[in-house]
């Protein structure tokens, strides 16, 4: 089996790679190490101004500090009325990291007055991949769809409750986690990623 690291120690995030990776490559190929499992080193602050920047800043330093293939994702909400803000401040809009409902409620204030027609949003994941040889990749998922102007669901995190997918009659908050993972953009990119894993290691 081939250990790989994914720059993170969310649980979560490594059950569902792990998962996408089983299902795309078989089970016995990939063997998915978090920060918990690796020796421990300083976390770099995430400078970058895009999600591609980001992702590669946490994979070029886990994979400098461990010498294992090393995966890191960046996401975030594209506001295009907000000129695709929050972006990479998603998680600290508010001036609060990770206070999910401070960070929603501001983006709904910040665009009560804008009509449905503008609402147009977008949830981006990079996802880089660096190997210890110094080569790089880099793939992203896009979810494209419209802010609505209350909360809706349970389920989800983040922005989800406010976030309608186009084609979709339920927010992101309302769907299962199955049915989010098909159309999201941690699904699509985490996807793309597997494609590249099966192509660069053995
Ligand atoms: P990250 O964990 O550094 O990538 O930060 C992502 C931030 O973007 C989260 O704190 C959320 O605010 C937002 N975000 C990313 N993905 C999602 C999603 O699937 N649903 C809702 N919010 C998301």
């Amino acid at each position: 089996m081939t250990r790989v690291l994914l720059a993170t120690r969310n649980k979560k995030k490594l059950a569902e790679l792990q998962r996408i990776l089983d299902g795309a490559l078989g089970a016995n190929r990939i063997e998915l190490v978090g920060l918990d499992d690796v020796p421990e080193y300083p976390e770099l602050p995430e400078t970058g101004l895009t999600f591609g920047e980001n992702a590669l800043i946490k994979a070029r330093e886990g994979c400098r500090r461990t010498n294992l293939p090393t995966v890191a994702d960046d996401s975030g909400l594209a506001v295009d009325a907000l000129n695709g803000m929050p972006g990479v401040f998603s998680a600290r809009w508010s001036g609060r990291h990770g206070d999910d409902r401070a960070n929603l409620d501001l983006v709904l204030a910040q665009i009560g007055d804008v009509p449905d027609e503008h609402r147009g949003a977008a949830f981006v994941c990079a996802v880089a991949l660096v190997l210890p040889g110094g080569k790089e990749h880099l793939v992203d998922g896009r979810q494209t769809g419209r802010l609505l102007r209350a909360p809706r669901g349970e389920g989800g995190f983040g922005y989800d409750p406010i976030f309608l997918g186009d084609g979709q009659i339920r927010t992101n908050a309302e769907l299962s986690p199955q049915e989010k993972d098909a159309i999201s953009h941690r699904g699509k990119a985490l996807r793309a990623l597997a494609k590249v894993i099966d192509k660069v290691l053995p």
